[in-house]
């Protein structure tokens, strides 16, 4: 099917015009707020839950940054793998950029912590306070004991979350069961009591209070996400053609013949847009991608007899050319997306296949710096060094050195190797050599390391053996 000639894209940005107006959003149920819930439920079971599962006796997910080491269930990771969490970091951010050339605020819309939190503010907000025209009605009222009551019970459970969620942030750099017996204890270190404070206050401050000024205003993702937008981009979108004139009706009455297209004009998808924004405008920077407005015109649109989808997730090019879904899904692997995709997967795999083949022992040879070289009794010449090993497996193992490089080259006394689990440990290591070997100066020399029990938990280092 043809594409229309690229245009021009516009995105209107508004002029900033009473910020502080409150926004009193309608509730709505459908299609699309279940899927909103269903991934409030899965980021938030993830988040509360993951510091609470026990794995090799320590916590499944663990920044512990007294030792610098991060447990992420059977993996540790120590200071000089950061590397992994670097790329770990940037496969977040191209797997963002793809969705977001693909299908817009997708991010903003389900799992984004700040819409995430003020969909579960809101909830318990509609619980204490009711629905829109009972918030609406409150905030107007006098205040009275009831009017304290009702606000009262809304931020003490507004904090209680807030603080729950302070706590639990923190339960990734501290286990959280160590933390909870700190706070029954009154031991907990200064560092623990501010973060636990300063991210439920960002929490309570964010989802209760800033909410869609977050979004509009704050959050810098926001405000340049529309540069990897394109006309084949998934977003909500009225259809403008189908939609206008809009205008009242009567149920029964034929729209055509009233020179009226399908928009009733009822405005619900203006109350239950969380940033107070008609989506009739266009597509506005404002618009977080929660898809509300779809579900509540879709409501309208069953109660009036009409087509679902006046509002609806779709493309400037599918909306303009009136193409049906298998041609935006074919759009969907433009040449664009498909080198982020191969980026994306390239990066990831080369990841995985690292991680899947590390070797769980890193091993670092020091000489010792007294002496370059020294004269045995029996006669050879011995070189002196440390080695420092690290375990990185939750494994205690014992090791054994074999060295080679050059004729006779072997150990002056076998050094004891047993390092406890997910530790570093260091012993000394005595190479001799028959000072007839090599010439003198310095001789390349290996140095491999492997578990006594398993084999394949090897590593070999280069050194430098001296002569006289
Ligand atoms: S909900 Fe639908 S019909 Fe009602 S104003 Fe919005 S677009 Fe028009
Ligand atoms: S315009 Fe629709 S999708 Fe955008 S924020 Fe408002 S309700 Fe959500």
């Amino acid at each position: 099917m043809s594409q229309t000639k690229p245009a021009k894209r516009i995105i209107e940005i508004k002029p900033v015009t009473d910020v502080d107006a409150k926004i009193y959003p309608r509730s709505i149920q459908g299609h699309f707020q279940r899927w909103r819930w269903f991934f409030v439920g899965l980021t938030q079971l993830v988040f509360y839950g993951l510091c609470w599962l026990p794995w090799n006796g320590r916590p499944a997910v663990l920044f512990d940054l007294d030792t610098r080491r991060f447990y992420l269930f059977d993996l540790v990771l120590w200071p000089q793998d950061t590397i992994y969490l670097a790329v770990l970091l940037a496969l977040s951010a191209f797997a963002l950029f793809l969705f977001t050339t693909v299908a817009g605020r997708l991010w903003c819309g389900y799992t984004c912590p700040q819409t995430v939190y003020t969909e579960i503010f809101l909830w318990l907000e509609k619980l204490v306070e009711g629905d829109r025209p009972k918030r609406i009605k409150l905030d107007a009222a006098p205040w009275s004991a009831r009017k304290l009551g009702i606000k009262t019970t809304k931020h003490a459970l507004w904090l209680a979350l807030s603080l729950w969620t302070g706590l639990t942030f923190v339960g990734y750099f501290t286990p959280i069961r160590e933390l909870l017996a700190g706070i029954a204890a009154f031991t907990l270190g200064p560092w623990e009591i501010f973060w636990i404070l300063f991210y439920g206050a960002a929490t309570y401050g964010n989802a209760g209070f800033l909410r869609e000024h977050m979004c509009k205003y704050i959050c810098p993702y926001a405000q340049f996400q529309f540069v990897m937008f394109d006309r084949d981009t998934l977003n909500i979108t009225y259809d403008r053609a189908r939609g206008e004139a809009r205008g009242t009706r009567q149920k029964t009455a034929d729209p055509r013949a009233l020179g009226l297209g399908d928009c009733i004009d009822c405005s619900i998808c203006v109350q239950v847009c969380p940033t107070g924004i008609d989506i009739r405008d266009g597509l506005q920077l404002e618009c977080i991608g929660c898809a509300a407005c779809i579900d509540a015109c879709d409501q309208v649109m069953d109660k009036m007899n009409y087509p679902r989808g006046l509002i609806r997730y779709s493309t400037e090019n599918a909306v303009a050319n009136k193409s049906p879904r298998s041609e935006i899904i074919r759009r969907a692997f433009r040449p664009r997306v498909l080198v982020y995709l191969s980026i994306f997967l390239g990066v990831a795999l080369a990841t995985a296949w690292s991680l899947a083949t590390r070797v769980p022992l890193k091993v670092a040879i020091l000489r010792d710096r007294m002496a370059m070289s020294r004269e045995a009794p029996d006669g050879s010449i011995e070189n002196a060094f440390n080695l420092q090993l690290t375990n990185a497996s939750e494994k205690a193992r014992r090791y054994i050195v074999r060295v080679e490089g050059l004729p006779g080259l072997a150990l002056a006394e076998e050094p004891v190797l047993d390092v406890p689990a997910a530790a570093i440990g260091s012993a000394p290591l005595v190479l001799k050599v028959a000072p007839e070997a090599a010439g003198s100066g310095a001789h390349p020399i290996h140095i491999t390391v492997q578990d006594a029990d398993d084999p394949s938990i090897t590593a070999t280092e280069t050194a430098k053996f001296w002569l006289p």
